[in-house]
């Protein structure tokens, strides 16, 4: 089991995705990782091997800005425990990042696809062949959500995601299939998580997504 945690809001979101990773640290985990759209619109991507502690070492002198970020603690499925492998993962024109919890059964398949087209790939992670397959749909149908859509469709296994757009700070995406994700409405702001006690001190209004919905 992993941990996600999501937050758009007008706070900074940084000390929010690192408090609800902590909150999420029972779950068990080997490396963690998060992703931030800064006010200038830039994706910066920060991950590290271990604990949610040695991430936090990691960015101390990075950039942490910014009012829209995903965030990660992975338990290693496909690919050995390693920065490479931590999530949140690019897709290879780095405008979207990801964050997955489970496994996709086919993404052998999709990988070859997506490899004939000339896509490369820097982990053996499921995770980065489906951000990339989100990415590959988003060419003929530019409306995210829709795209995203359109790779679940295709990508077969039990998942929680959640994803975000450089081209779209203020807004993140999350589906599920047969694994946990919880939608939390606050005020001017909204969260996503694996479970309730990542965003429990910000609001009590909770929706458990079903299989198959997804979140904009
Ligand atoms: N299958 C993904 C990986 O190996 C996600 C693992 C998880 O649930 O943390 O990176």
């Amino acid at each position: 089991m992993c941990g996600i945690v999501g937050y758009v809001g007008s706070k900074d979101a940084y000390p929010i995705l690192i408090k609800g990773l902590h909150r999420l640290e029972y779950r068990g985990y080997d490396s963690a990782g998060i992703a931030l759209i800064n006010p200038a619109g830039k994706l910066n991507v920060y991950k590290s091997k271990g604990k949610v502690t040695e991430l936090e070492h990691f960015v101390e002198d990075k950039d942490t800005s910014g009012t829209t970020g995903i965030a990660h603690t992975r338990w290693a499925t496909h690919g050995v425990p390693a920065e490479r492998n931590a999530h949140p993962h690019r897709s290879n024109d780095g405008a979207l990042a990801m964050v997955h919890n489970g496994i996709i059964e086919n993404y052998l398949e999709i990988k070859a696809d997506l490899t004939a087209k000339g896509y490369t790939f820097s982990s053996e992670t499921d995770t980065e062949v489906l951000v990339n397959l989100i990415a590959e749909r988003r060419k003929t149908e530019p409306d995210l959500l829709h795209a995203f859509a359109a790779a679940l469709r295709e990508a077969h296994g039990a998942y929680a995601v959640c994803l975000m757009c450089r081209d779209e700070p203020g807004v993140i995406y999350a589906a599920r299939m047969s694994a946990p994700l919880i939608f939390g409405l606050g005020t001017g702001e909204h969260f996503v998580a694996s479970d309730i006690p990542a965003f429990l001190p910000y609001t009590r209004q909770v929706i458990f997504l079903e299989d198959g919905e997804l979140v904009r």
